[in-house]
Parts: C-alpha cells; sequence; structure tokens
C-alpha cells in the first residue's frame, strides 16, 4: 500500500502557510494554504509587511479601521507612489481613498454638487 506523504485526517487539510493541519473549511478550492495563511502570503509579497507587522498595525486599533475608527479593519492601505503602508481601512475609507488619489478634487466636487442641489 502506498504510503501518503502526510496523514491528514477526514475534513482536514494541510496549511502550507501555518505548516499544520486545519479544518477543512478554513480552506477555499484546491489552495494549499488557509484563508488567512493565502491572505497573509498576499500583504508579504504586496506590501512586504510580514506577519508581526501587520498584527501590530492590527492591534494599534484594535482591528479598527485606522481612517473613521468606527468599521472593521480589512485592508492594508499604502501610498501607491512611494509603496509605504499607510495603515489599515475598513471597506469604505479604502475605496473613498482610491477614489480621492485618483482624482483630488472628488470631495469638494461633490460637496458642490450637493449645495448647488439642496
Ligand atoms: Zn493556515
Ligand atoms: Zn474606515
Amino acid at each position: 500500500m502506498p504510503r501518503k506523504a502526510r496523514e491528514v485526517p477526514d475534513g482536514y487539510r494541510w496549511c502550507g502557510y501555518h505548516k499544520a493541519i486545519e479544518p477543512i473549511e478554513e480552506f477555499t478550492g484546491t489552495e494549499h494554504s488557509c484563508r488567512e495563511g493565502k491572505y497573509l502570503y498576499h500583504i508579504k509579497r504586496t506590501y512586504g509587511l510580514y506577519e508581526d507587522d501587520f498584527e501590530q498595525l492590527f492591534a494599534q486599533f484594535v482591528g479598527v479601521c485606522h481612517c473613521c475608527k468606527e468599521r472593521a479593519a480589512k485592508y492594508v492601505d499604502h501610498d501607491h507612489s512611494t509603496g509605504k503602508v499607510r495603515g489599515l481601512l475598513c471597506y469604505i475609507c479604502n475605496i473613498a481613498i482610491g477614489y480621492r488619489e485618483n482624482n483630488l478634487n472628488l470631495f469638494e466636487q461633490v460637496d458642490d454638487y450637493i449645495a448647488r442641489n439642496e
């Protein structure tokens, strides 16, 4: 009988990131790492952030957005010109900052538009 490389019980898989056996619900599709592991790989590759740096950033505002300090922090925000990581943002602030960077006058225009149509 061929010997398996790793004995993993039913309902579990081997996570390449954590080097541990984890419940199958933590994985998507046929990925070799769990969701969290995949995300941590991603921020390392994209922002040069190690897990510790990320956890520090996360802990700074106890897991809430560094901008509105209200909603859950889910996105790493970085300056597109310098690549410097600025902080963690919620979904809404992340979109708002993305729009603002592409159009510095956006919010003035929005205020102006609202004022004109009050
Ligand atoms: Zn994992
Ligand atoms: Zn926010």
